[in-house]
């Protein structure tokens, strides 16, 4: 069955056609070789036929010149004769080896001849007999002349008639094979001219599909590449993301968190400038607590919350163009007049948002690197988180949760240690101990927030008093301890007397409200008069309040040495 033509892949149509002209070739040279053949055939017959007519014209020729002679004697009419008779010989000649490739035609053409020389010697014996004066030719003459024109007109008429048959056989394939050669050419030029173009058409086609395989194939190689330069990338985000983190987790509070992040952007996101905030335990603004690189536009230093896109929607809020574009209110107009892109990066832990970092380059768009930004803030958020509540519960291990105080128990560590400091330096330390008066009344009648109110009151008065080198210390209850190091007995006094008049002058409770007070009693005791170890000193500092109880409160007592030295 024949393979459709659709089916046929570009080579084998190719082929095909190829095929189809090599027989189409092959075939047109044979029949014409076989057509050329057949025409030089064709002609032959006709030159045999023109020797057949020459030698009738000639004969006809010689027959009238010897006729002409034996009527008039005239010498030309014979010689005529003798030439004509010659000529005829040798066209008979002629037509002998003119159809010696055919037995046939042979044998007839060689019965001529000798029948043609049988005629002319008739004439030629006729002509030899002719003497001036007599009139014709004996009756027995005429009749052999008669019998051999009939002889020869028969064979004339016999060699016309093979002659005619041959050419007509050889005319009709010659006509074949010009119809052959027509024939293969009419078909196998237009089929194979069909299956070229079509071969043609498919390998367009192929080359087509394989243009567009090829574009694929370098569109694939293309995103190869690009996924191998963005591993590369992505191994080299994951090795300085873990550098990163494994930093932060050596953090010992949040101000190194804070130096290792502007150090880290910078190394990582060289060409853009980044504000870090963190949002206050009040919640009421954040803080700028870091900043780094060259910023085109300016940064509110104490923003309020919700002043940032990020914090607000708790995800990442990109700027394609502070300068025309939305912006969150934070960030300021850029100067200068390049176009500047933005990015702010909540940072969000446990549920909940510390603070955020706000990140600025030169450009349009999207900010370069972005997606590392956001990863480092991830790790950022959970440091942070993690550093707040080790602050927190530090701050509640040494604290005092109403005062915000240190409590009892850091007194007691920070004591010996400052008494230990001074003494090595052999200087003086001071230990005021001091109890508010008559509080349980001031309970009684303002109740026991009120009584809160004013402890934190007085809490406040004497962190404000302190130095940085002072310890102040909620002892218990409304009892309060303050260590004064590298201080002596005067100086402390005066302390114990500014903090006594500060108590006495706070106002306690809301504005406008009943106008409350508070009074203090204080005992100082001094290193090394009153001792040199801390139980030592609290006692006679404890001692010397009491006194000042006693003596009617309101009032600073310095510990008594005499009293102190039996306890020592
Ligand atoms: P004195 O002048 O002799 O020190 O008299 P006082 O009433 O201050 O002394 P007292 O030791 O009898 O009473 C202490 C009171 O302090 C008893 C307690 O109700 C009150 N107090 C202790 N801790 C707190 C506290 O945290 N809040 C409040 N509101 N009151 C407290
Ligand atoms: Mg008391
Ligand atoms: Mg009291």
């Amino acid at each position: 069955m024949m393979m459709p033509l659709r089916h046929l892949s570009p080579l084998r149509g190719f082929l095909a056609a190829t095929v189809i002209l090599v027989a189409l070739g092959l075939y047109v040279v044979a029949n014409a070789i076989q057509f050329a053949s057949d025409y030089r055939w064709v002609t032959h017959t006709y030159t045999v036929i023109g020797h057949l007519e020459r030698i009738e014209s000639l004969k006809h020729r010689a027959v009238a010149e010897s006729r002409g002679y034996l009527l008039a004697g005239q010498r030309a009419s014979r010689d005529a004769f003798w030439r004509t008779s010659g000529e005829l010989q040798r066209e008979a000649k002629l037509l002998v080896e003119e159809v010696g490739d055919n037995v046939g035609q042979r044998r007839r053409a060689e019965g001529l001849r000798d029948a043609l020389e049988r005629r002319m010697k008739l004439s030629a014996d006729a002509i030899d007999a002719w003497r001036p004066g007599l009139a014709s030719l004996d009756e027995a003459m005429v009749a052999r002349i008669r019998a051999s024109d009939a002889d020869l007109s028969r064979r004339l008429e016999a060699l016309h008639r093979a002659e005619g048959a041959l050419l007509d056989i050889r005319s009709r394939r010659a006509e074949r094979s010009a119809w052959f050669v027509l024939l293969a050419a009419g078909i196998g030029i237009p089929v194979s001219l069909l299956l070229i173009g079509h071969a043609q058409r498919l390998l367009a086609r192929e080359n087509r599909t394989r243009k567009r395989a090829e574009a694929a194939a370098s569109r694939s190689n293309a995103e190869l590449q690009a996924t191998v330069s963005q591993l590369a990338e992505l191994s080299d985000s994951m090795a300085a993301l873990s550098h990163y983190s494994s930093m932060l987790q050596g953090a010992s509070d949040a101000q190194e968190l804070y130096e290792i992040t502007g150090s880290t952007f910078r190394g990582l996101l060289p060409g853009l400038a980044g504000f870090l905030y963190v949002i206050r335990a009040s919640r009421d603004h954040a803080e700028l607590v870091a900043h780094w690189g060259s910023p085109v536009a300016s940064n509110d230093p104490a923003p309020a919350l919700q002043s940032c896109w990020a914090v607000r929607r708790h995800a990442p809020f990109a700027m394609d163009e502070l300068r025309h574009g939305m912006r969150c209110p934070h960030i300021g107009r850029p100067a200068g007049a390049g176009a500047v892109c933005g990015l702010c990066i909540p940072l969000s832990a446990h549920g909940e948002v510390v603070g955020w970092l706000s990140l600025q380059g030169e450009g349009q768009g999207a900010v370069p690197g972005a997606s590392l930004a956001v990863r480092l803030c991830e790790q950022l958020s959970m440091a942070l988180a993690n550093v707040r509540l080790r602050e927190s519960l530090r701050h509640q291990a040494v604290r005092d949760g109403l005062t915000g105080l240190f409590n009892r128990r850091y007194l007691e560590e920070s004591l010996a240690r400052e008494i230990a400091r001074c003494r090595r330096r052999q200087q003086s330390l001071a230990v005021l101990m001091i109890d508010v008066d008559h509080f349980k009344a001031f309970n009684d009648r303002h109740g026991h927030a009120m009584g809160d109110a004013a402890l934190s009151a007085f809490a406040r008065l004497l962190r404000d008093s302190c130095r940085p080198e002072d310890i102040a210390c909620r002892y218990g209850g409304e009892e309060f301890t303050l260590i004064l190091p590298e201080t002596d007995a005067a100086q402390a006094l005066a302390r114990a007397e500014d903090i006594r008049a500060g108590a006495a002058l706070l106002r306690i409770g809301e504005p406008g409200a009943a106008l409350l007070r508070i009074t203090t009693s204080i005992g100082v005791a001094i290193m090394p008069e009153h001792g040199d170890v801390g139980l030592e000193l609290m006692r006679a500092g404890d001692r010397a309040l009491y006194q000042a109880k006693h003596a009617g409160r309101d009032r600073v007592v310095l510990a008594d040495v005499a009293m102190a030295e039996p306890n020592a």
